[in-house]
């Protein structure tokens, strides 16, 4: 498996796998993997005949308030999950390499991304997607794999690349969760003991949400309540937003008559954390 942190290296080996016909799946992170990466990276590797992770923190997503600083780091023990699942590049660039100290260049998708996390991280998916457009120019990937845990950060991507005519397939991967319902995450490992056991509340309350539609709930208002009640509940959650929105356009409705996104941001103590559930499909052709 090639190491590297060099935008021109990465290059270079695409050069020649392109050279061969082959074709090559991307799978952008943040590193500090857990299952929930693997299970993109697993998927890339069944799709592709090349596969490149790329680690990297990326700064401009942060806000000046956020966890940029202690954001959890182990690269060593990321290339060995990479490795151990057959990826055949990771890339690892240090911000100076991504980023030119004169760069002014943003990509910036309105309207999917005013609502949920927009609200209170309103540069984060400008971030997102200039880091992103850089990743799918960098890597010239036929595929590209993100996680329906960042439902929201999805749909903004899939909509770049459909209005930018990115040469690129988007493929969305189900959310990976511990074995009390507790969305994986790298933000995790922030929580003690006790905000551990609280962080299911997400879980249990998205569940109860979702069930309510299946029976035929369609006031969003009513599932919402629930769903803030339910969080109620546990006295170290402090609900940042619950919100049932468009699927596919992530605007908030009233009826549930089209395929909908819930999803909830919840501070556990003083971490936030994302969880949500869709209904209908994943993937256009599934
Ligand atoms: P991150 O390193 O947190 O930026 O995540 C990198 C990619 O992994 C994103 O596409 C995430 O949506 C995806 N991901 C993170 N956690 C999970 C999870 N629990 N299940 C599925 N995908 C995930």
């Amino acid at each position: 498996m090639i190491r590297t942190g060099e935008i021109a290296e990465v290059k270079k080996y695409v050069r020649e796998w392109k050279r061969q016909g082959l074709t090559i799946g991307l799978v952008p992170t943040m590193g500090y993997l857990h299952e929930g990466h693997a299970s993109l990276i697993r998927r890339a590797r069944e799709d592709n005949d090349r596969v490149i992770v790329s680690d990297f923190v990326n700064p401009i997503q942060f806000g000046p308030k956020e966890d940029l600083a202690v954001y959890p780091r182990d690269f060593d023990a990321d290339c060995r999950l990479c490795e151990s699942l057959g990826a055949d590049l990771v890339f690892h660039p240090e911000p100076e390499e991504m980023y030119a100290p004169n760069a002014c260049t943003h990509v910036k998708v309105d309207s999917l991304t005013e609502h949920l996390c927009g609200v209170t991280r309103p540069f984060h998916f400008q971030g997102v997607c200039t880091v992103v457009t850089k990743l799918f120019h960098i890597s010239e990937a036929d595929r590209a794999y993100f996680g329906q845990k960042d439902a929201q950060q999805l749909a903004v991507i899939r909509r770049m690349v459909r209005d930018l005519n990115f040469p690129i397939e988007i493929i969305g991967c189900p959310i990976i969760r511990e074995e009390d319902g507790l969305a994986k995450s790298s933000r995790n490992t922030y929580l003690n003991a006790e905000e551990r056991k609280a962080a299911t509340i997400l879980y249990k309350a998205l569940k109860k949400g979702h069930e309510m539609i299946d029976a035929g709930e369609t006031d969003a208002a009513k599932v919402k309540d629930t769903i803030r009640s339910i969080i109620g509940t546990e006295p170290r959650a402090t609900i940042d937003y619950v919100e049932i929105v468009d699927r596919d356009e992530l605007q908030p409705i009233e009826t549930i008559d089209r395929p909908v996104l819930a999803a909830v941001a919840v501070y556990i103590g003083k971490d936030r954390l994302i969880d949500n559930f869709i209904t209908g499909s994943l993937n256009e052709k599934e």
